[in-house]
């Protein structure tokens, strides 16, 4: 095709474009008379000469899916894989002028992260203007009411959306190859409007490495007596939990997509997912209650009126069995990034077909079959395919699509609004982030995670006080009037989650996820809201650096380097001298030097020029302090044993597992998964095995299935009672066991731990604690304990608390406890938590000549609670470790 023939669609595209928009218009002022003063959102009826000239159309005609892959999409059976779709999608952003495909980079197994940006040639053009645009409306700082009515007219919406971050959910992703051939090739008045009217950020999967990972493995067990689902993790470190990451941002994932959203600012995002098989056909918002109060009320709206364009397209088309109004809330930031940052979230949930692509086939309808307003009409067969899934998350996409094409002005108006109430806000004035504190890593994670967001920190220049406190130079200041403080105050203040129940009287309405997320206490920082305004001289933040640390003099050969506990960064710097074999040495007992008193805990290290180059860089990488000690102490200590060796027990598709190895990979720990054929020699191969939550008897000794699965899974295959009994004997002749959670029952199992649970059994109208920070005194002297605060929260989620049935059956010690009386509740939510009074949660035992540690609650969740998850680097290291007399302490084991 010519460009002058391209030139003449463009013009008739703005032809129907100007007459639609006109309608839109009318409509606009009927259904919002507030918008009357507005400049009505008709563009311009003749090109813009001043606009960029439309690109020469690009040749070569695109095939369709079903001749590109060979098999229709949809055909039961069939998925295509990623390393077919990535060549495709290029192929369509090569030839189609409406389509431009981008790389935005490489996940975390090496595979390309894809985005598509789709909208109208005209619109691609002058592609740089409408994100400024849009991003000026976001942020409007600034902007005038009138300036921002003509951008709102001027400008385009943006419609972000994204499938398969979850890889079983496979329906969204195979039909995105179907949405970015026809927004690309399709010539009808209805494309050619959604194109003219939006721009359409098409990511057809979140998460690359899954797609590959579960669609490689269906596809290479076909004609197999295998399952064919992938049976591990589905992302390398978090597996589904990967769209639980939106607070911490821990995944290469997650950064892209979240640099997406800070670029473009898109209006809406549609987070595209399936659910079971007995689920509604679809279900889109609106959600159940609550919402988190810190996302904008326009944004629940606008959330709410897409979610129903998409159930009155699905009702008008003839599909039926979708519902709204059910299971999803709108509260975990950890899911939802986007809704402070101006996006209302979409969130799609297809019901599942059968074994990922084959239909579900019932003796009966499927699915809910009463009436409800919010599940109006019931699906009508015993039959769901994949095709079906395609089809109806492709009617809701199309229907999200007008929704905002339909109605662009108002909005793009909305942005401006939700902005102006983000930068207008009164309270509180802001957070301060005082310096100094005791963990210098604990303050860098939180301002980097900021950082990352698009949140504004400034640095005080100098002292100043606020609200009647004095704060030093160099204390972090995080003013509310910016566009996205929202994301910070849901993340630093304290979460008081809703009484919900089923009914009154009845137990307790389940929220979709966690109910906590206040980061000063998973992390372990003190953050202070300030209500009033205070004036300050302080400075934005260009980037985020650890605090400036000095190296001391190099202390005599007498001496020791000694660093203390306090930050839970310090075993980003074990692990470094453990990785070159340093002598590395631990005070059992709190000491002073110099007028400064080390608690217990404190790490000592013979100096050498290894030694200084190595704790130079880590302590100017964290910000911990590093001191010089003329001598050593005398008192009790450890020497780590050097190379210590962690062995993770990671059953297939553990997460908690997972997220530990993100952990021990980002601190460069020594440490491998447990795999069957250790078993036989576990004392072998580790020094200290760790069971986090999720790891039960079933799942060592059953494991996968040698049926089900192929040899290359024999790692993960059970290792029957032998095993079990060969784990036993490793903890008694001498090794380490550190568990939490419901690794702690099958602690128990295992060797007998006299403990029980204080928890009531049966109904959550008595207890439950979905996903809180609890309150718990840690003994700092336990060494399991070294450097936590004596009062550092818990994570709690549907976890268990013990009392001691007896105290002689094995030597045990209280590492960390509930207090005796007072709310237990710190942040989040709790029912009955009379039950934890004075409760143990971590204990430390001698089992044989074993060191055993275990924790009730879950120290490791999803890298979130940081403060508390040291205890398992203390156990580890401690329990193999050489006990030191003071005598033999001060001689450094010599
Ligand atoms: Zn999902």
């Amino acid at each position: 095709m010519t460009s002058s023939e391209n030139s003449g669609l463009s013009r008739r595209t703005l032809l129907r474009t100007t007459a639609a928009a006109g309608a839109a218009a009318a409509a606009t002022t009927v259904i919002h008379p507030g918008a009357a003063l507005a400049t009505p959102p008709v563009p311009p009826t003749q090109p813009d000469q001043s606009q960029p000239p439309v690109p020469a159309k690009k040749k070569g005609s695109i095939p369709t899916p079903a001749q590109y892959f060979g098999t229709p999409i949809g055909t039961d059976g069939f998925l295509a894989t990623w390393d077919k779709m990535v060549p495709y999608f290029q192929l369509i952003g090569a030839r189609s002028d409406r389509v431009r495909y981008e790389e935005i980079g490489k996940t975390t197994l090496g595979y390309p992260y894809v985005l598509l940006t789709i909208s109208s040639p005209k619109n691609l053009a002058n592609l740089d203007k409408l994100v400024a645009t849009n991003t000026r409306l976001a942020d409007p700082r600034g902007l005038s009411e009138a300036e921002a009515k003509k951008l709102a007219t001027e400008g385009k919406p943006f419609y972000y959306v994204q499938a398969g971050i979850h890889s079983t959910e496979v329906g969204n992703s195979q039909a995105a190859i179907e949405w970015a051939y026809r927004l690309a090739t399709e010539q009808s008045d209805y494309i050619e409007k959604i194109l003219d009217n939006l721009v359409i950020l098409l990511q057809p999967c979140q998460n690359p490495d899954g797609i590959v990972l579960v669609n490689d493995y269906f596809a290479a067990t076909a004609g197999t007596k295998y399952s064919r689902t992938y049976p591990d993790l589905y992302n390398k470190y978090n597996g589904h939990d990967d769209n639980r990451d939106w607070i911490m941002l821990t995944q290469i994932e997650s950064k892209y997509n979240v640099s997406i959203l800070n670029k473009y600012r898109p209006q809406v995002f549609q987070d595209s997912h399936g659910a079971s098989t007995g689920s509604p056909r679809l279900f889109t918002p609106p959600y159940l209650s609550p919402y988190d109060p810190n996302i904008d009320t326009i944004l629940v709206q606008e959330t709410d009126t897409v979610g129903l364009a998409m159930q009155r397209g699905m009702t008008a088309a003839g599909m039926k069995g979708n519902g709204w109004g059910a299971e999803y809330d709108y509260w975990s930031p950890s899911r939802q990034y986007c809704v402070y940052h101006g996006s209302a979230r979409i969130l799609t949930e297809a019901a599942a077909a059968a074994n990922l692509a084959y239909p579900q086939v019932s003796t009966k309808l499927l699915g809910q079959q009463t009436v409800d307003i919010n599940f109006i009409e019931p699906y009508d067969s015993n039959t769901w395919t994949l095709r079906n899934i395609i089809d109806w998350v492709s009617q809701a996409f199309y229907s999200g699509l007008e929704a905002v094409a339909y109605d662009t002005y108002n909005w793009l108006y909305n942005s401006y609004r939700v902005g102006l109430k983000a930068v207008t806000r009164t309270s509180p004035f802001a957070f301060v982030i005082p310096s100094g504190q005791r963990d210098p890593q604990a303050v860098l994670d939180a301002l980097e995670i900021f950082h990352l967001a698009a949140v504004e920190i400034h640095q005080a220049q100098a002292a100043f006080t606020a609200g009647g406190k004095q704060y030093p130079a160099g204390s972090y200041v995080i003013y509310t009037q910016q566009p996205y403080a929202g994301f910070a105050k849901t993340l630093l203040e304290v979460q008081n989650y809703p009484q919900l129940l089923q009914y009154p009287g009845g137990p307790p309405q389940r929220p979709y996820d966690t109910t906590a997320q206040t980061l000063p206490m998973l992390l372990g920082f003190e953050a202070d809201t300030i209500t009033a305004s205070f004036s300050a001289n302080t400075k934005l933040l260009s980037s985020i650096k650890p605090p400036a640390v000095a190296m001391p003099v190099t202390p005599p050969s007498t001496g020791a380097y000694a660093i203390g506990p306090e930050s839970y960064g310090v075993f980003r710097i074990v692990a470094a001298l453990q990785k070159q074999n340093i002598p590395t040495f631990r005070a059992a007992a709190q000491f002073t030097d110099g007028g400064r008193t080390f608690p217990a805990g404190t790490l000592l290290v013979p100096p050498s020029s290894a030694v200084r180059q190595l704790l130079t860089s880590q302590s100017k990488d964290t910000g911990i302090p590093v001191a010089t000690l003329g001598s050593v102490p005398s008192v009790p200590g450890i020497q780590l044993k050097p190379g210590t060796r962690i062995g993770l027990v990671k059953p297939p598709d553990n997460m908690p597992s997972g997220w530990l190895m993100w952990v021990f990979d980002q601190y460069g720990v020594n440490y491998s998964v447990v795999v069957a054929s250790d078993y036989a020699d576990l004392a072998g191969k580790y020094d200290a095995i760790i069971l986090p939550e999720g790891v039960s008897r079933n799942s060592i000794v059953n494991g996968l299935s040698a049926t089900n699965y192929p040899p290359d899974w024999a790692w993960a295959f059970g290792v029957g009672t032998t095993g079990w009994n060969q784990l036993h004997d490793f903890v008694t002749s001498g090794g380490t066991l550190v568990t939490y959670g419901s690794g702690t029952a099958t602690a128990q199992t295992l060797l007998g731990l006299p403990i029980t649970s204080t928890l009531p059994t049966g109904s959550s109208s008595d207890f439950y604690c979905p996903g809180s920070l609890l309150s718990q005194e840690f003994d700092p002297n336990n060494p399991a304990a070294w450097g936590v605060p004596a009062n550092n929260p818990v994570w709690f989620v549907s976890d268990d608390a013990y009392r001691l049935t007896s105290t002689t059956t094995y030597p045990v010690e209280v590492v960390a406890k509930y207090p005796d009386s007072g709310d237990q509740l710190q942040s989040g939510w709790l029912i009955g938590g009379q039950y934890l009074n004075g409760a143990v949660n971590g204990l430390s035992w001698t089992v044989g000549k074993g060191y055993v540690v275990t924790f009730g609650s879950e120290i490791g969740f999803r890298t979130w609670n940081r403060s508390e998850q040291r205890v398992l680097f203390n156990a580890a290291y401690y329990g193999p470790s050489t006990k030191l007399t003071a005598d033999q302490f001060q001689r450094l084991g010599k």
